[in-house]
């Protein structure tokens, strides 16, 4: 995709905050077996889990906002990943926003999250744990210099590299957004060893906190897998192309209105808000 194209799309997205939506007023899962529906941007989810709260080996950030449901698989991949971390003596795995109980658009700050396979994490590892009131006003560590260009060296740890490559390197996981100025610092880094690196994708923001996205699950048949990215680390042309001046004249698109729900994701409104 054409860089421009993405922005275009990020700004749109970025739009449409505000109003309310039904999916804010399911306050628990819908009852079943688990079924990821859908599109990470236009879908829902049944039968999702909640990540247990108490952990010894993460801590879930904002737990106000109930965002902390998901598809049993994401479930799974967060206590996979923090155990390894924990493991390695690497810090606690701090998880902030995954989804609501139903899944579905939130009136602001994502536009994915939607079918229960989304999952922010921040980008640092703290050794020691944190305290409720921290966990709930979470202090973001934005790694990246105000150019955009680099990250900040006395804030960068190889640990946040490690912390990256191990949840890059899960069968589960199908993308990784970090900002264009932390996948730089993966590639100088990775060595040899490049393969994890195509799944991290450069993105706008995320300069203190890595979006993980899991591939559709066995058994979701309705949910849409995106395409694989394209072959190779991604580390040369397309990374580049982040960090070359903006096109000028280029304007903001207007705001767009979301596409129709999939039919499935409608019923379980119809059925259970409306
Ligand atoms: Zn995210």
């Amino acid at each position: 995709m054409k860089k421009t194209l993405i922005a275009l799309l990020a700004l749109v997205a970025s739009a449409a905050v505000g109003a309310a939506t039904p999916w804010q007023k399911v306050t628990q899962p819908i009852p079943g077996s688990a079924q990821s529906i859908g599109a990470f941007s236009n879908g829902c989810i049944v039968g999702a889990e909640a990540l247990p709260l108490a952990s010894t080996d993460y801590q879930v950030m904002r737990t106000d906002q109930r965002r902390y449901f998901g598809h049993p698989d994401l479930v799974l991949f967060i206590q996979r990943l923090s155990m390894q971390v924990k493991n390695l003596g690497l810090g606690t795995v701090l998880v902030g926003d995954m989804g609501m109980p139903a899944g579905g658009r939130f009136n602001s700050g994502h536009a994915s999250h939607q079918s229960g396979l989304d999952v922010d994490i921040f980008l640092q590892l703290p050794q020691t744990r944190w305290t409720p009131a921290q966990l709930l006003k979470p202090q973001a560590l934005d790694l990246v210099s105000r150019d955009g260009k680099r990250v900040v060296d006395s804030l960068w740890q190889p640990k946040i590299g490690s912390l990256i490559k191990l949840a890059a390197k899960d069968n589960d996981v199908t993308r990784i957004f970090v900002n264009p100025a932390i996948k730089l610092r993966l590639c100088e880094e990775a060595g040899a060893d490049r393969d994890w690196l195509r799944k991290v994708r450069p993105w706008f923001a995320h300069r203190a906190h890595m979006h993980v996205r899991l591939r559709c699950p066995a058994g979701s048949l309705e949910c849409e897998d995106q395409p694989l990215p394209p072959p190779g680390d991604g580390c040369g042309a397309e990374l580049q192309s982040w960090f070359a001046p903006p096109v000028p004249g280029s304007t903001p698109p207007k705001k767009k209105t979301p596409p129709p729900l999939p039919a499935s994701c409608q019923a379980l409104l119809d059925e259970h808000v409306l």
